[in-house]
């Protein structure tokens, strides 16, 4: 654990970089004095890693000295507002946003996964929150075995199902893949095994086949004057070979890309070129050349893919890119953001000017459609009063659980949100293990604390600065000392099912059939997740009806829409 591997690692750090980078490393190593990780090594070596990483993926020294820091107001006795003191608004920012996603408990339930995503980036307001939080959770999981198996599990399949998507969302594939690898054998562990047993000699032949490859490429490649920057081979990755094997039938004659090889190349016009020679050297199987540089993945990937009959005859996978695509395949947004840091600075502009020059990154552009995605949702559920993001805030119980409010809402909405009684019987309440007053508003990644008290009846008063509709509602049913008359009598309402191919506006146009019809909708989730998995999306609409001929009329019009395949609806 020597600080110089982090400072290597940096791309010209200034003196104040350095100077920063040491006082963070310092403070930490000297906090953590004394406490082991569960593998019984220094504790020390978990921020170290993390902020290695984190240089690896050459962020600013800012987010460097965060992840050295990232654990101190957690688990020593430093406090967060000690750390500002010491190093300032910034870091204790991003120290803050880590600690937050921290709390965040993902509790296996599939439907939530995309919400709890969004809650991440919406809770770090700052990239670069993410980005620490990615290297933090890479390094938890690779000692992921030292930790109880009950434990293991739950981490592993939060891995998979929020942070590996996450990064490969966020354009950073070698993350994710190396995320979902990891997390692959704890969730898996048969399948694992089978795995290892049975590809781990092709994975050993395969990777001598291409070595022999490698030397006919660069012949043919120089004759053309091409002159590659780099030409390697990988390895599949567990996780994916697995997800294909299933698509397969488990048949691993089918699988082209155990070990495929990749061309690394200076110009978009020596991608293509490239393509062209290796065709000219071995046929190319019909149906597998993929140009993801004209139509780059909905993650911002570029790359050439082609499938050859290579030596022998024997199906090969290629990849060819330039090297900025490669590296924004790897490392995605973190790529971009040290590129944006670098734009800045005169060295960049002489050394790179490759990057300097391009206006804009694909995953710019990806993040920008995402982003897109959210706030089009938004306008959508914001017309069925459940306004995501801009209006909403993620609050979070000490158990980790995320309460999502309105802005504005307060510990009293929070309570009501919980459960009913809780909110009747609320007293008092801590956030972030403060107390503070009953109108207090909360902030997102709050953490609530609700204090309550037996026979507590709620306040006329709170109904001038509750936010929810529940907590109104509750409350003036409280105060009408109607509670127990009203309690089990909640309308009955219908649940409608629909499958459904998914469209752009698609929710909008379901939605607006049940407005036309002046009927409320009191929850809508959608699952277009399936979608990847190859299934139908679904939408599962409640609202606020129980008589069957009107039912019978909205199924009718439901139908109309061309895209909606199924519908079935149960009363609940
Ligand atoms: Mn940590």
């Amino acid at each position: 654990m020597d600080i110089k591997h982090i400072v290597n690692t940096l791309k010209s750090p200034s003196e104040n970089d350095i100077n920063l980078i040491r006082r963070a490393f310092d403070f930490s190593q000297k906090a953590h004095q004394g406490q082991k990780r569960k593998t019984n090594e220094p504790y020390f070596i978990h921020p170290f890693e993390t902020a290695l990483k984190v240089a690896q993926w050459r962020l600013d020294a800012p987010s460097v000295a965060a992840a050295l820091l990232h654990d101190v107001a957690e688990d020593t006795k430093y406090t967060i507002d000690e750390i500002k003191k010491e190093f300032g608004e910034e870091i204790a920012f991003l120290i803050d946003g880590v600690t937050k996603l921290g709390k965040l408990k993902y509790r296996g339930v599939k439907e939530k996964a995309e919400n709890l995503r969004k809650m991440i980036l919406a809770i770090s307001q700052d990239i670069r929150v993410v980005i620490i939080k990615l290297a933090d959770r890479l390094h938890n999981m690779k000692t992921l075995s030292a930790i109880p198996a009950n434990k293991q599990k739950r981490i592993a399949l939060e891995t998979e199902e929020i942070y590996a998507p996450l990064a490969y969302r966020l354009g950073m594939q070698m993350v994710a893949g190396e995320l979902e690898d990891l997390a692959f054998p704890y969730i898996h562990p048969e399948e694992y095994r089978w795995l290892l047993q049975n590809i781990k000699d092709q994975y050993e032949e395969r990777q001598q086949y291409a070595e022999r490859i490698k030397p006919i490429i660069a012949k043919a490649l120089k004759e053309n004057n091409i002159e590659p920057l780099k030409i390697d081979s990988r390895a599949k990755r567990w996780s994916s070979l697995y997800k294909k094997l299933l698509r397969y039938n488990m048949d691993l004659n089918q699988i082209y890309d155990l070990v495929a090889l990749r061309i690394i190349v200076e110009t978009v016009e020596d991608c293509y070129a490239v393509l062209g020679i290796l065709h000219h050297v071995w046929p190319p199987l019909p149906g597998r050349i993929k140009d993801y540089i004209a139509l780059p993945k909905p993650n911002g990937y570029r790359s050439l893919h082609t499938v050859v009959f290579c030596l022998d005859g024997k199906p090969t996978e290629f990849q060819i890119r330039t090297l900025e695509m490669h590296e924004e395949a790897e490392n995605g947004v973190a790529a971009h953001w040290a590129y944006q840091q670098a734009k800045s600075g005169e060295d960049y502009i002489k050394g790179r000017p490759i990057f300097a020059e391009k206006k804009e990154l694909a995953w710019v552009q990806q993040l920008r459609n995402w982003q897109k995605e959210i706030s089009d949702s938004q306008e959508f559920l914001g017309s069925l009063k459940v306004d995501f993001f801009k209006d909403r805030i993620f609050a979070i119980t000490p158990k980790g659980e995320v309460v999502d409010l309105p802005a504005g809402a307060t510990p009293v909405d929070f309570a009501y949100q919980i459960h009913s009684e809780v909110g009747d019987q609320c007293a008092g309440a801590k956030v972030n293990n403060k107390i503070v007053s009953l109108d207090h508003k909360l902030r997102s990644g709050d953490v609530v604390e609700v204090l309550t008290q037996k026979n507590k009846k709620p306040s006329e008063s709170w109904l001038g600065f509750v936010k929810t509709s529940m907590a109104k509602r509750r409350i003036r049913l409280a105060i009408k000392g109607k509670t127990s008359i009203m309690r089990g009598k909640e309308p009955a309402q219908t649940e409608f099912k629909l499958i459904v191919e998914d469209r752009v506006g698609l929710l909008k146009d379901i939605s607006s059939v049940f407005s036309r019809a002046h009927i409320n909708i009191t929850k809508t989730t959608a699952n277009f997740e399936e979608k990847k998995r190859g299934r139908f999306p679904v939408v599962k609409i409640r609202c606020l009806i129980s008589d069957k001929e009107k039912i019978e009329k909205l199924v009718l019009k439901l139908k109309e829409i061309k895209e909606v395949r199924e519908i079935s609806y149960k009363l609940v």
